[in-house]
């Protein structure tokens, strides 16, 4: 079988919502008219830029901690605080320690 980018591309008339350079295809069908479409010089660009952000963000560990009174489902552990809140019968709450153990 041969690798082709067989990618099925849509014949479209539209404009660079940001450089106003003139689209003819796209790989998805524009749905809502009031939606920007980007070129793809664009549109890498907007990827680029958004990957600097978010290195940028994990640079910066200021998540929002709760307060809870819970039990780590794998040591038994008293658990007081999470970056989020526990919802009453979801997923069982593990320590930090049992989560390390468990990506390792
Ligand atoms: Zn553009
Ligand atoms: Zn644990």
């Amino acid at each position: 079988m041969a690798f082709q980018q067989d990618r099925q591309m849509y014949d479209v008339d539209l404009t660079c919502g940001k450089c106003g350079a003139h689209i003819s295809q796209l790989p998805f069908q524009p749905t809502d008219p009031d939606r920007k479409v980007y070129c793809a010089d664009c549109n890498r660009e907007f990827r680029n830029s958004r990957r600097d952000n978010n290195s940028r963000f994990g640079n910066r560990p200021q998540r929002q901690m709760y307060d809870v009174d819970v039990d780590c489902a794998g040591c038994g552990t008293k658990i007081t605080r999470l970056p989020f809140m526990p919802k009453a019968g979801g997923k069982p709450i593990f320590c930090i320690d049992c989560l390390k153990k468990q990506r390792a």
